[in-house]
């Protein structure tokens, strides 16, 4: 038998999946409260294809939706008992495709983009899908196309789940379900990056904050080939951790000043890039004297109150500030691409495997963080 002929075989058995009518789901009742329910397998349209979830992972955000609703919105409002299933840092195998789908097949593994977009809106035509102007608008008379699973549709609490084929990324053989999970985690780091300019070969970037999206900001950056690359933070794990995934100096800011770090570290110059990943208040403010004159940060958090900023030194040494929502301009695509050629080891931020069924406790290490967890992941199937 030829290679072609076997390939074929292996689509043709591949077709066979089997799905049935209903499955477990996760959906979110009052604040705070979940509850494992029984739901039809979703019905898909077309450009779209049925996701069996293999793994999800656990995120800062979704606490948010959990405790407050946004940035969730079901039909306009919160997403409070509407049997609305979180969860969007999933990754799984597809087993049914919709009319008109050929760019993937039956089989195929991938891990999924949070947000559709519309397709329709300025920012979307921009590939700026992230920032939608249609955001959550999916349903009845206002449906615009719009889809972000786990904050306006569906997502992967649950055990299958729809997705627009444009949300789809490639997970290739040798990649484990759980570090795929981390796939959309570092597609933000990504395109935090290309926010501040792209390709960054031989510039210097401080990192703030060793969460799991700053910690792939470093992971990245060195893959880009920044240097160096400083990670700031409080945990001494993390920072270690941040020097596994290749940082070249992690600062403990309770040991040392870190504006004082980074200047000694760059001999009084200061670095090109800022990747604001800790939300503190003084974060912008501190940000603003690590950067050289002309430099560039990125805010990939930010804090719960209003601050006081000083402007003025923003405007006197032209310094840029960019917000960033999401992973837009398929920067998954690309992060997923430097994780397919081992250009770092994203599976080292995996922490914990729960099943399905035991998601509260998973949402408890991760909160908690028990055992040091950062990335938690929801073993599905498989
Ligand atoms: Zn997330
Ligand atoms: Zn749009």
């Amino acid at each position: 038998m030829s290679k072609l002929e076997a390939g074929m075989e292996a689509s043709v058995r591949k077709k066979e999946i089997s799905v049935p009518k209903s499955m477990k789901a996760w959906v979110l009742d009052n604040p705070g409260e979940l509850r494992l329910t029984e739901k039809l397998v979703p019905k898909l349209g077309p450009a779209e294809v049925l996701v069996r979830v293999d793994a999800v992972a656990i995120c800062a955000t979704d606490v948010e939706v959990l405790t407050k609703g946004l940035p969730a919105m079901i039909e306009g409002g919160a997403p409070f008992n509407k049997n609305f299933t979180p969860g969007h840092e999933y990754m799984g195998t597809i087993v049914k495709v919709g009319t008109g789908v050929d760019e993937w097949g039956i089989g195929d593994r991938v891990a999924v983009e949070v947000h559709a977009g519309c397709g329709r809106c300025e920012r979307c035509r921009m590939g700026m899908y992230t920032s939608c102007l249609n955001y959550g608008l999916n349903y009845g008379e206002k449906n615009k196309g719009h889809r972000a699973n786990g904050f306006t549709t569906d997502g992967g609490f649950a055990e299958y789940a729809v997705n627009h084929i444009n949300t789809l990324v490639h997970v290739p053989d040798h990649m484990t379900d759980e570090e795929a999970t981390l796939i959309v985690t570092a597609g933000t780091a990504m395109y935090g990056l290309d926010a501040l300019g792209g390709l960054i070969a031989g510039e210097s970037l401080v990192v703030t904050g060793p969460g799991p999206i700053g910690l792939m900001a470093v992971a990245i950056g060195k893959a880009l080939g920044a240097q160096p690359v400083i990670l700031t933070g409080t945990r001494d794990a993390r920072l270690n951790l941040g020097m596994r995934l290749g940082a070249d100096h992690a600062i403990n800011v309770r040991k040392e000043d870190p504006v004082g770090a980074v200047k000694r570290i760059t001999l009084g110059r200061g670095v090109h890039y800022v990747m604001e990943c800790s939300g503190a208040p003084h974060a912008l403010n501190e940000a603003m004297d690590m950067v050289n004159r002309g430099g560039r940060i990125c805010l990939a958090a930010f804090p719960a109150e209003p601050v006081l900023v000083d402007l003025a030194k923003l405007t006197h040494n032209n310094i840029y500030v960019f917000g960033i929502r999401g992973e837009g301009r398929s920067a998954t695509h690309r992060a997923a691409a430097l994780m397919a050629q081992r250009r770092f080891e994203a599976k080292l931020m995996h922490t914990h495997t729960f099943a399905l069924e035991e998601l509260p406790t998973a949402f408890r290490y991760f909160r908690e963080r028990i055992e040091d967890a950062i990335k938690v992941v929801i073993k599905v199937h498989g």
